[in-house]
């Protein structure tokens, strides 16, 4: 087998043991492992580099500021958007997308107005529309999507509409790992002067994603699923209409000018950014870009398929395993969410913890989803680069224990 080039790189998946045995990570869809300059970068920063940005005009503080707002500039060329302020920063993808809900959402929908969502949404982009919606009198409206697990576009041509005003999607189910049509659901909603908002967290770690190709208004997603530090996350906004957002937390570092009575703010993303910023998060964010750089898409698209390939094509010669929705790698990141005969999924995850595999077991934060495919729950394996098919290999064993165990 050939060694994986990119594995010495992670210190957890080579020396930690998980129950005696060696570490299988196959939960890369809830957070990936950090490689060792990701973590150095954090320690560098706060060992030799910490100060406060924006703020002193001392060498150390021009540098972190210097250091903090290059990563804007490297997130702004990693996703191609046109301009630096249209990058914030936030905590996570959760935090980005409440964010517009409230900022936006909040302010610009009435009564009647449309929200269109797919069944397929993680609950960060779903419920805090739930709340835009009962706080504006607006209505939520689904799309569904077909066997191979993607938003069906029939569907969606009728259901968006001139009232609909937003129109906010996945672009790869965090359950099903399959990629869903966002640039033409974005054609479709500018068609009704409707705005896109997509949810990246599962797609920005494993292809190029280019916002002006997309077209979309606002997207967001994590770092800690990319390699960086969790409490970081990014929104997408095109200025245009990030211009037309009031911030919403007041204090140091977004501000102009104050006086007694009166402020004004800076322009462009700093506005949204008051208070201390995750200085350390962000800048090692930064190196864990770089390194995906480095590391490219093409072999991250490549491997995500080799490593699906052979677990599927090994699945499906086991009848008690029942794979959810589609079965072919393309139109797939690295994700597989399964279930063995009517065995429950906590009980198949902790044979898999027992033999040091870890998958996640559970509603995956996607409940409408379970209802959907008619189970309270599902086992998700997820992969990533630095897997290998040693790992998969590992995966079968445990489904192979599983049967065993409960039959
Ligand atoms: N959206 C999707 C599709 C996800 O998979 C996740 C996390 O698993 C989130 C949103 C929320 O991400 P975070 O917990 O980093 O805010």
């Amino acid at each position: 087998m050939p060694k994986n080039q990119f594995r010495d790189d992670f210190p957890i998946l080579n020396n930690v043991k998980m129950n005696d045995e060696p570490l299988a990570y196959l939960d890369n869809a809830a957070t990936s492992q950090k490689p060792q300059l990701v973590i150095d970068r954090i320690s560098r920063y706060y060992g030799y580099e910490n100060a406060n940005i924006h703020r002193a005009t001392h060498a150390l503080a021009l540098k972190a500021t210097d250091d903090y707002e290059q990563v804007r500039d490297q997130v702004r060329h990693f996703i191609n958007a046109k301009s630096r302020d249209e990058i914030i920063f936030t905590r996570s993808t959760t935090e980005s997308l409440n964010w517009v809900a409230q900022r936006w959402g909040e302010a610009k929908l009435k009564p009647g107005d449309e929200i269109v969502l797919s069944i397929l949404e993680h609950h960060s982009n779903l419920v805090p529309w739930q709340q835009v919606a009962k706080k504006t009198g607006a209505r939520l409206r689904f799309l569904d999507f077909n066997q191979e697990g993607v938003i069906d576009l029939n569907a969606a041509k009728k259901t968006i509409n001139a009232k609909t005003k937003i129109v906010s999607i996945t672009q790869v189910s965090n359950v099903l790992g399959s990629i869903q049509p966002v640039k033409e659901l974005a054609i479709m909603a500018h068609e009704v002067n409707a705005i896109m908002i997509v949810d990246a967290a599962q797609s920005v770690p494993h292809f190029k994603i280019d916002v002006q190709n997309l077209d979309c208004d606002f997207l967001a997603f994590s770092a800690h699923k990319m390699l960086g530090p969790t409490g970081v996350g990014v929104l997408y906004g095109k200025s245009e209409l990030l211009e037309k957002i009031d911030p919403e937390f007041f204090g140091g570092e977004m501000i102009e000018e104050v006086s007694k009575n009166e402020a004004s703010f800076k322009s462009g993303a700093l506005r949204f950014e008051a208070g201390t910023q995750n200085i350390a998060g962000v800048i090692a964010f930064g190196a864990a870009l770089t390194y995906l750089q480095k590391v490219g898409f093409d072999k991250i698209a490549a491997q995500d398929r080799s490593l699906m390939e052979a677990a599927i094509s090994a699945l499906q010669n086991r009848p008690q395993v029942k794979i959810y929705g589609s079965a072919d790698p393309a139109n797939h990141t690295g994700i597989i969410s399964f279930n063995v005969g009517e065995i429950h999924p906590h009980d198949v995850s902790t044979v898999f913890d027992l033999d040091g595999v870890a998958i996640r077991a559970g509603h995956h934060c996607a409940e409408p989803l379970m209802n959907r495919l008619g189970v309270s729950a599902t086992c998700r394996a997820s992969f990533y680069f630095y897997n290998n098919l040693d790992d998969v290999e590992r995966f079968l064993i445990a489904i192979k224990d599983t049967e065993d165990f409960f039959n």
